[in-house]
């Protein structure tokens, strides 16, 4: 139930006896517990986030170019070296025809295929 809603119910036991100072009281606390509620969910998500970010940390694979990938995971699938390095955030970046990519998030710009740009290059020289 919550230490919020059982302070309330006390409360209303007090309230019921015409205690008003102690129920004036009491409904502060409640308060209080609420705000202790809400901010104990919000460090239990960012403990969460901080749990994962770990478990990455030890399966991140650095390129030369700045992209980075996951161990064990889909070969396919590329991160922003610089989004991941600067706030611990995994963006997917996206590959364009010529080999290169570009990150959606901070516009980090590189080749991940070298060898379809080098094709892509060989083109316009002839
Ligand atoms: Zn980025």
């Amino acid at each position: 139930m919550g230490l919020y809603n059982e302070i309330k119910e006390i409360a209303k036991v007090f309230q019921g006896a015409d205690n008003i100072e102690l129920y004036k009281e009491l409904l502060d606390l409640a308060s209080k517990a609420l705000e202790l509620q809400n901010e104990n969910t919000k460090l239990h998500e960012e403990n969460e986030e901080l749990k994962k970010i770990l478990d990455f940390k030890g399966k991140i694979v650095k390129h030369d170019e700045p992209y980075i990938t996951i161990q064990g995971e889909n070969e396919g699938i590329a991160y922003c070296a610089n989004c991941w390095e600067r706030n611990a955030k995994l963006i997917q970046i996206n590959t364009v025809a010529n080999g290169k990519f570009a990150c959606p998030d901070c516009n980090t710009k590189g080749v991940i295929d070298r060898e379809k740009y080098n094709r892509s290059k060989q083109t316009y020289i002839y």
